[in-house]
């Protein structure tokens, strides 16, 4: 992991300051150990750089402007970065864990035809510093508790930010640093095959989910744009190559769309294609966004997962969260808010 990548605007003020080398591994830990956000919380920095620092390479890259609470505990934080766009991350509790979902660009291109995100258009990629600090201000957020996950799955198509993405999620693995487990950061990728080989090569214990979301190529391709750019046996084949190069679990997402997606035939065809003991099917419900789509009833949900396991796949369905402050997967739009807050952040 190399800091200087990480904090390139640091790094200048060093050099122009003169400062030793190792202060920029102090500035670092100030920012992803102690999560300070201002740099005159950090005493263990010289008063003078300090001060240079606040002018030229402020602490702080996204402001928090607001906080949202669902009543299952979820909550969703917005920010808005230095050139005034927004974005949103979400925080998950469930039992001990805290799990975060990052965004990796201000909307998304991908234009998947049920997504919130991909309605926006793309405005441009975050960078490691952008993507990383959502986490660090979460976790500063519910201190003493602590962020347990991370995962790659608010706004964006992490895999067309690749090199912002993976310093991220190296920087918030680095044991020097915030020093989460690999094994408990996951990404996930509507599919782009080069980088899902890419992604297998890297030395970290790195989890990834692909979005499926329909095992038959004319009907991926109504719902996935990316579906007319790579088809399914060339995605199955990069498939393939990760579980056989990491020897990890590889998650296929699957949202359920009523009448889409959910009949069995679907289910038939899904255990035909996710034929690997590492390939898991992960079922979510669709979580409503004004596009057309509606959510597969819980019964007949329930019912295809049944189905779907007695085909012998390995499935879940997973509990949507968050809903009732729109902070469920795919629902990301930092849509509510053209002026300030009317409800401020706590910090
Ligand atoms: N951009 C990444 C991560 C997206 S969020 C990707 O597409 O993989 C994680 C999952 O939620 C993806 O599988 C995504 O397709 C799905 N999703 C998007 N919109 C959704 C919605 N409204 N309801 C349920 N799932 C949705
Ligand atoms: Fe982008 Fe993922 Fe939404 Fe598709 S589902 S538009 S890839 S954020």
């Amino acid at each position: 992991m190399r800091i200087e990548e990480f904090l390139p605007d640091v790094q200048k003020v060093l050099a122009e300051e003169g400062e030793p080398a190792y202060r920029l591994k102090q500035a670092y830990k100030a920012l992803s150990v102690s999560l300070i956000r201002d740099w005159e919380e950090s005493t263990a920095l010289p008063k003078r750089l300090r001060t240079a620092l606040s002018r030229e390479a402020p602490a702080a890259t996204l402001e928090l402007l607001r906080v949202s609470q669902a009543t299952d505990g979820t909550r969703k934080y917005l920010f808005e970065t230095r050139d005034g766009h927004r974005i949103e991350t979400v925080m998950i509790p469930e039992k001990e864990r805290r799990t975060v979902c990052i965004s990796t660009q201000v909307g998304c291109p991908m234009a998947c035809k049920f997504c919130a995100t991909g309605l926006l258009g793309i405005k441009r990629n975050l960078k490691a510093r952008e993507i990383a600090e959502q986490v660090f201000v979460v976790a500063r957020d519910i201190f003493p508790d602590r962020v347990s996950n991370v995962v790659v799955m608010g706004m964006g198509e992490p895999f067309l930010n690749y090199r912002e993405t993976l310093l991220a999620l190296k920087t918030l693995n680095d044991p020097q640093g915030f020093n989460l487990a690999a094994r408990h950061i996951a990404a996930s990728t509507s599919g782009l095959v080069d980088r899902i080989r890419r992604f297998a090569d890297e030395p970290e214990q790195f989890h990834l989910a692909i979005s499926l979301h329909n095992p038959f190529e004319d009907e991926r391709r109504k719902l996935m744009p990316v579906a007319s750019r790579h088809s399914i046996p060339e995605l199955m084949s990069a498939a393939r190559y990760y579980v056989e190069t990491t020897r990890r679990k590889l998650f296929f997402e699957y949202t359920l769309l009523a009448g889409v997606n959910d009949q069995p035939r679907h289910a038939e065809a899904l255990a035909e294609l996710l034929d690997h003991p590492l390939y898991f099917l992960n079922l979510l419900r669709f979580n409503w966004t004004d596009t057309g789509f509606e959510a597969t009833s819980k019964r007949d949900a329930k019912e295809f997962l049944h189905h779907a396991r007695k085909l012998g796949l390995s499935a879940t369905l997973r509990p949507s969260r968050g809903e009732d402050i729109d902070a469920a997967c795919g629902q990301l739009a930092a849509k509510d808010l053209r002026g300030r807050p009317t409800i401020p952040a706590s910090r």
